[in-house]
């Protein structure tokens, strides 16, 4: 074989379904399951494990092609990876997908069997609950393997993650605040919460704790209802939330909020919210806040209450442990913005730095 067709392998591999897929980024293992009995279809993606084994949730999802759901395993598997290395937890970065509509598809018989793919890894990678999964599905997991988080509470598990990810995410928007304007008291601040489901209302109930001024958008009118009624919040029914005038936005609905549209019109201080995913380009949307002066409280940083509550599980630690590491996002996130200012980069790229950083000290440490 010449050198010239060497090449061409190597072309023809960069280019392939997976290897050449643009949301590959180094993973380490990506395995497909099915079984035709119980018509299970998953792919678990383990992104990186060097800091420990690999965890994420199962996602059970009606993709409407094979190429979304490997797309979906490669980059939230990428995402759990910097989570944890950010959060100063012991774990790589994993997820899993089952496609199948969960209303329709998702059947004892078909989790079991999944349990049995996730016991056949030997504790490489360890499941919990995602969109379309719940903790009931996670006790039937159980029974099958050792290698999973996120039981309910009645069968010993932490129970609901929604206030911790909820308190996470007020410690990150707190240190935001102290990094912009000098005062990490949030009291007079206006803050847009876009979204209210679990997280958003407890984040609601912390906000309104410390005298923030609070409105809340959501496409749920009945529930925006209910949620002003119970702590006295404005509601937002216009349809350009970016152009009012606010101190913090807190996304707390949907992914790829921050894009080139809402960053134009955006009069926010300071982003700081739950919703995962929320650049819609992780390079370009994080340099255009920067250039505008607009504060990102990375994501993955300041929603990692949850992980630390199911890691709890996996750790045998308490609920005071859990909220003293919750607390400390407050920490890390003033120690990324600073990093960022320093070096003149964007807040998340500074976030993902040092969690690549603690994932290469760990390496190194390894083959010494
Ligand atoms: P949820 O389903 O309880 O709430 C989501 C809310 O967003 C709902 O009230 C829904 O009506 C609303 N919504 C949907 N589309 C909207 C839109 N276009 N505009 C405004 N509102 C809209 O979910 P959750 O558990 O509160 O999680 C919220 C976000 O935080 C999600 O992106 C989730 O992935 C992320 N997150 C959650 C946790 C957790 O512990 N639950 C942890 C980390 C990250």
């Amino acid at each position: 074989m010449t050198s010239n067709d060497t090449s061409r392998n190597f072309e023809r591999i960069d280019s392939g379904p997976l290897f050449g897929h643009s949301s590959f980024d180094e993973h380490e293992q990506i395995i497909f399951f099915s079984d035709k009995d119980t018509g299970l279809k998953a792919i678990i993606g383990i992104h990186n494990s060097v800091l420990g084994p690999a965890l994420g949730g199962v996602r059970m999802m009606n993709y409407a092609n094979e190429n979304e759901a490997l797309n979906d395993v490669l980059r939230l598997s990428r995402g759990m990876t910097f989570k944890s290395a950010i959060t100063g937890l012991n774990l790589g970065g994993g997820k899993a997908v089952i496609i199948g509509d969960p209303k329709t598809q998702k059947t004892p018989e078909l989790i079991k069997r999944f349990a049995e793919c996730v016991h056949s890894l030997g504790g490489h990678y360890i499941t919990t609950e995602d969109v379309g999964t719940t903790p009931q599905d996670m006790d039937l997991i159980r029974k099958h393997t050792p290698y999973v988080a996120g039981i309910s509470e009645s069968n010993g598990g932490t129970g609901n993650p929604a206030p911790i990810s909820a308190f996470g995410v007020f410690m990150g928007m707190k240190a935001a605040a102290k990094f912009k304007f000098d005062n990490d008291v949030l009291e007079d601040k206006v803050v847009f919460v876009q979204g209210i489901g679990q997280v958003g209302e407890a984040l609601i109930e912390n906000l309104m704790n410390e005298g923030a001024k609070v409105t809340i958008s959501d496409i749920n009118k009945e529930r925006m209802a209910k949620v002003a009624a119970k702590y006295g919040v404005t509601i937002y029914d216009g349809d350009d939330i970016f152009s009012e005038p606010m101190d913090i936005y807190a996304p707390c609905a949907l992914g790829a909020t921050i894009n080139d549209d809402s960053i134009s019109r955006m009069k926010a201080s300071i982003i700081a919210g739950s919703a995962n995913n929320q650049l819609q380009n992780e390079a370009r949307h994080g340099k255009l806040l920067q250039d505008k002066g607009i504060l990102y409280a990375p994501d993955f940083l300041i929603n990692a209450g949850g992980l630390i509550n199911v890691y709890a599980e996996l750790e045998n630690y308490d609920k005071q442990e859990v909220m003293r590491k919750t607390e400390n996002i407050y920490n890390t996130t003033l120690e990324t913005l600073k990093r960022a200012k320093a070096e003149g980069i964007g807040t998340n790229l500074a976030a993902m730095n040092l969690a690549k950083e603690r994932i290469a000290t760990r390496k190194l440490e390894r083959s010494n």
